[in-house]
């Protein structure tokens, strides 16, 4: 007849309690309850995954000792760790820990169980380890169709885009780290990010990539806090490959979160691990960071996105409708494309709005179903109008093309097609004078400012002309 698990324990804490400090003894060994007894493996209950690291680092030899005692050479002993209850599980995780063993062997890796809340959000529960694993299995959390392939390159993303590349071809070991994107909202940095993360599994199928929103990290930080287990929390970070830390503004003015991250950091970049973070603003900009945390951030690189220009907007619209099998007239892709170019998921709910419509309402999609579409959704998020559509409205309306106009042709025509674009790129942009100059054929600041000034000269004297720019400035704010 084997023994009651309840008997050996307690005869076990007998001995311990002999050996230890009192105290000790109340904190670590009064909260296990022991679970069974089977073929000399005594089970018991340990309420974190701290507390059985601790155990195993401070009292193992102690707990291997009486475990032989109570149940010979052949006793060992085994852990229930109680996890988070927001496990899908309610079933505590065990681990085997031979007591003739100096310290747990070889664990499977433990998978990071995901569950969806009722947005239909993945959340990922508080994230743990098990001492002495060398590899962790965690869920990435990557989205597959923010992919490098649906990423369309242009001028605005250039830079950002292949030191991305980069990055993900060589994680941890190029001078990009840790790579830092920003942008305004809606430019493609979580794209971006997860496609880096995505092409290092692609490369590297056996590292080990995280992609966390700084919201979910400090979620799980707190929740570590509670539990009591914020060393595994940091633990468990810092065993990750590739870290990739979203909208990272918002540990703004959470300092134990920021202290917490530091530590991780610093972890991460000794041992060559990569770190892609991104942000809603340039390092210096942003507030409420600790300047040592901050610091840091300019170790690596630093790469902008920038609103993308009108070919970049149409390649954009058009991969969309590609990847979904959609066929769409060009006029209708490119008066979205002007309509719309500051923000690139505006420019793509507009392009279901109107695939919405088209399909509830059995229409066609024509220009006109466009352009009711569209001004409806422009008013509602304040339309900035920009230099390349002024551009292109100039163009459509004296019928040239856009090389022509930002050509070096002194033709009459041209050139005052090109001054009325810097007059109204003056008059509806918040841009410079160099910066419409740059834009209109790299012109300096001076000849920007004759043109506004010959403009408005010729509205004063000439009729015609006074009509053109009646017209156009009707089509440019349409
Ligand atoms: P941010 O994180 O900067 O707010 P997102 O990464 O969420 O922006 O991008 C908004 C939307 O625009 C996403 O649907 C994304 O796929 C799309 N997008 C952004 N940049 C590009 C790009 N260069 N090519 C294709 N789609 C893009
Ligand atoms: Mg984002």
């Amino acid at each position: 007849m084997e023994k009651n698990a309840i008997e050996v324990w307690e005869n076990c804490l007998k001995i311990i309690k002999d050996n230890i400090h009192y105290q000790s003894f109340k904190t670590w060994f009064v909260p296990i309850q022991a679970l069974k007894l089977e073929n000399s493996v005594l089970t018991i209950q340990v309420p974190s995954q701290f507390f059985y690291e601790w155990l195993e680092e401070h009292y193992i030899n102690l707990l291997k000792k009486t475990i032989r005692k109570e149940l010979g050479q052949d006793g060992r002993l085994e852990y229930s760790i109680i996890m988070d209850s927001s496990f899908q599980s309610n079933d505590p995780y065990s681990i085997k820990v031979p007591t003739s063993n100096k310290r747990a062997t070889k664990n499977p890796a433990v998978p990071m169980p995901i569950d969806i809340n009722k947005n239909g959000a993945k959340e990922i529960p508080n994230p743990f380890i098990i001492p002495g694993l060398k590899k962790i299995k965690v869920n990435s959390q990557l989205v597959d169709s923010y992919s490098f392939d649906n990423f369309v390159e242009g001028d605005c993303n250039r830079l950002a885009r292949s030191a991305g590349f980069a990055v993900s071809e060589n994680p941890g070991k190029t001078s990009f780290n840790p790579l830092l994107i920003y942008s305004d909202v809606g430019l493609g940095k979580t794209h971006l990010a997860h496609a880096i993360g995505i092409q290092v599994k692609t490369n590297f199928p056996e590292k080990t990539v995280l992609y966390v929103s700084t919201e979910q990290f400090i979620g799980q930080y707190i929740d570590s806090v509670r539990n009591n287990n914020q060393n595994d929390f940091v633990h468990f970070y810092q065993m990750i490959d590739v870290l990739i830390i979203d909208d990272i503004q918002f540990l703004a003015g959470k300092e134990k979160t920021q202290d917490v991250f530091f530590h991780i950091f610093n972890h991460l970049h000794q041992n060559s691990h990569q770190i892609v973070i991104t942000s809603d603003k340039p390092p210096i900009e942003l507030k409420g960071m600790e300047p040592r945390l901050l610091s840091r951030f300019k170790w690596g690189l630093a790469a902008d996105l920038q609103a993308p220009d009108f070919e970049t907007r149409i390649a954009i619209l058009q991969k969309r409708l590609y990847n979904d099998g959609i066929e769409m007239p060009q006029e209708v892709l490119e008066y979205l494309a002007y309509s719309i170019n500051t923000n690139i998921r505006e420019l793509e709910g507009a392009l279901i709005s109107i695939l919405a419509q088209s399909s509830l309402n059995k229409k066609a999609i024509t220009l006109e179903l466009a352009k009711q579409m569209i001004d409806k959704f422009v008013k509602s998020t304040s339309r900035e109008i920009s230099i390349d559509y002024i551009q292109k409205v100039v163009c459509d309306y004296f019928n040239i093309s856009l090389d022509i106009i930002n050509s070096k042709t002194r033709k009459r025509e041209i050139v005052q097609a090109r001054q009325l674009a810097m007059f109204f790129a003056k008059k509806h942009t918040k841009a410079s004078l160099a910066t419409i100059g740059l834009h209109c054929g790299n012109k300096d600041h001076a000849t920007v400012l004759h043109a506004c000034r010959t403009v408005n000269n010729l509205i004063d004297t000439d009729k015609q002309f006074r009509i053109y720019v009646e017209d156009l400035d009707k089509k440019i704010k349409m």
